[in-house]
């Protein structure tokens, strides 16, 4: 048989190599910012059109190339950063593998400008799939400038793979502030379709940080400063209080290169052991300086994983160092643990009469009809939650609270036996005559009963399920009623959750916010959904914030489901709450109203029923 292995054509292995090197846009940002701070730049422009799907430009003011670098500079496995196998070990670039721009110049159009100091004129070079289309003499500043147009041009499978213009401009983002944060003596500005999202001058690490994350940042940063043999570091965490739901502000600097390390990550969070509420996470922005010699960087194309020589060691100075900063500065733990007051007992039935005072009228209250609310009473947190009508649909499963008009006994009365069906009260005590037909249990479920038994809500959760189909109601009819605030409330956001707050102000208005004013910093509202405290708003953004983050929406239709569920999952009242007998009423009432009452928005089931005869057995 005839030999069939061949060599591959050098632009097929740059389209392979650009697989691994270029996912995305934000890959391109990535590569083109690092050349430029190898290339020493301390001034470095990035301009984005499109979230890089049409246009990525870094221009710096480095050290440019020569004619020939130009030219070679797109060549594979073409470097000035090493020159021996040895030099991997020696590495204080953040470029060596010498792939980036053939593996770039394979799948995209590619125009290269670049001078010397020492020259008057400088090279433009245009590349387009690998192929040179032209190199010619230009006048151009010192320094380099790489447009990257068309990504994918060639590879239509990978263009069409690319999210929405939200989600890559936000990976673009996240690389912008990771070499920004690794960087603060180089001097970054970033345009996107002509606006400016960031400039961000020369500065220390601190102000580097604020000029990213908002100056409310400042207020929120503990340094963190510890020198050991092995390992320096330097940097700040984030004061337990201000810890976020997502972990969108946790950096890693390994000699000024960003890296993802879950195992240092557990350091820092074991760190803060008992100072963070249950699913929130530390903020921190540490360098790490360890001898280049101690790690290797070359374990993935993208560079972002590193191996240690020695994980354990740094692991436990770090876990030491971020306590001890913690410590110092007097960081108490600021806990607001969800109480429970255990079991709220249904024999206190001298409480019974201390209803809720009523605060708003119930137009649809009849006297005289045996089946209105006794108590069209509403607390504010419900947010319109608990406005609706009971349904006729569910009222054969729930009979409990039909007895009220009647007024039997107590609870326990519609439990019955099969051989005794006219009852008699378990409390035969006759002062204890009540109307109450629910109770809570643990501050956590409604326990009521139903013709086969009974029946347990879960609070949290039909609350939410309750909330979230008026939200979407709102969201879908476009008619909120909001309720004007007498002072605008002004907020402080990192330009990336102004953005994604922008992505979603049609949507928000319809559930009654009312935006004056949304820029680069700064949220100003005046107006909020009615029912909606003032002081919840600044959590149900940030919540819904983290859960875009999270999961983001692509299309119209999810964008308004995850605002709904979102907003729901913050206003609903939480585990742990006591609710008095007109709030439960209302909250099954509510519930069973609901087109969807049996699970939450999340699709967890929010209540549960267990049946006489299951009861039965029990005791057999
Ligand atoms: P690597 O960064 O791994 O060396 P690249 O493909 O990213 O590989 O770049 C190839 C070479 O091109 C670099 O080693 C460098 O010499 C040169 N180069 C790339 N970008 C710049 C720039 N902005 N300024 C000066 N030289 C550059
Ligand atoms: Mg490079």
């Amino acid at each position: 048989m005839s030999d069939i292995i061949q060599l591959l054509p050098d632009h097929v292995a740059n389209q392979i190599a650009a697989g691994e090197v270029v996912q995305r846009p934000a890959s391109v940002v990535k590569e083109l910012l690092e050349n430029a701070i190898d290339a020493n730049a301390t001034e470095i422009k990035l301009i984005v059109k499109d979230a890089g799907k049409t246009l990525v430009q870094v221009i710096d003011n480095g050290k440019g190339m020569s004619v020939t670098d130009a030219r070679l500079s797109f060549e594979r496995h073409a470097t000035s950063k090493i020159r021996a196998a040895e030099d991997l070990f020696q590495l204080s670039t953040k470029g060596f593998r010498g792939e980036a721009l053939a593996s770039i110049a394979a799948i995209a159009h590619v125009e290269l400008k670049t001078k010397q100091e020492d020259n008057d004129l400088g090279t433009v070079l245009v590349i387009e799939g690998s192929e040179v289309k032209s190199q010619d003499v230009s006048v151009t500043p010192t320094g380099t400038s790489v447009a990257v147009k068309h990504l994918f041009f060639n590879i239509p499978a990978r263009r069409n793979f690319l999210k929405s213009d939200t989600v890559e401009l936000r990976h673009i983002t996240d690389e912008f502030h990771r070499v920004a944060l690794a960087h603060p003596n180089i001097a970054f500005s970033f345009y996107h379709n002509g606006s400016d999202l960031f400039n961000v001058p020369q500065g220390n690490y601190r102000q580097r940080v604020v000029h990213i994350f908002g100056t409310k940042t400042n207020e929120k940063l503990v340094p963190v400063e510890e020198e050991t043999e092995v390992l320096k570091i330097s940097g700040f965490v984030g004061k337990p209080e201000y810890s976020k739901k997502t972990k969108s502000e946790q950096y890693f600097f390994v000699n000024q290169r960003f890296i993802k390390s879950p195992y240092l990550n557990h350091a820092i969070k074991s760190a803060f052991e008992g100072l963070l509420k249950d699913g929130y996470h530390p903020s921190y922005f540490l360098n790490l300086t360890v001898d280049p010699k101690s790690i290797d960087i070359n374990i993935h194309p993208t560079k972002t994983e590193i191996k240690f020589d020695d994980e354990h060691t740094l692991y436990a100075i770090l876990r030491s160092a971020v306590k001890h900063s913690l410590g110092q500065f007097n960081i108490a733990p600021i806990l607001d643990f969800e109480q429970q007051n255990g079991f709220d007992t249904p024999y206190d039935f001298k409480n019974k009469s201390a209803a809720a005072p009523s605060i708003e009228v119930d137009r649809s209250f009849n006297p005289f009809s045996d089946d209105s609310p006794e108590h069209p009473v509403k607390r504010s947190y419900n947010a319109e939650g608990f406005k609706s009508a009971p349904a006729a649909s569910w009222e054969s499963l729930y009979v409990g609270l039909e007895s009220k008009g009647n007024n039997t006994h107590s609870d326990f009365s519609e439990v019955t036996f099969e051989s005794d069906s006219k009852n008699e009260s378990i409390f035969s005590d006759s002062t204890i005559e009540t109307t109450k037909t629910t109770f809570q249990l643990q501050q956590k479920y409604i326990v009521s009963t139903i013709k086969s038994g009974m029946l347990i809500i879960d609070q949290n959760r039909a609350h939410q399920r309750i909330l979230y189909e008026n939200f979407l109601k709102h969201i879908t009819i476009q008619e909120a009623t909001s309720q004007q605030l007498l002072f605008p409330l002004q907020l402080h956001f990192t330009p990336n959750e102004v953005k994604i707050i922008e992505d979603l102000k049609a949507n928000l208005e319809h559930t009654g916010f009312v935006f004056s004013e949304l820029n680069k910093k700064e949220v100003k509202i005046t107006g909020v959904p009615v029912g909606v405290p003032e002081s919840e708003v600044s959590i149900i953004l940030e919540q819904l914030i983290s859960d875009v983050e999270n999961d983001v929406p692509d299309t119209n239709f999810s964008t308004s489901d995850l605002l709904a569920k979102s907003m729901a999952k913050s206003l609903a009242i939480k585990n742990g709450q006591s609710l008095n007998s007109t709030e439960q009423e209302h909250m099954v009432n509510s519930l069973f109203a609901c087109k969807e009452p049996n699970v939450s928005p999340t699709n967890r089931p929010t209540f549960i029923t267990m049946a006489v005869d299951d009861i039965e057995k029990k005791f057999m």
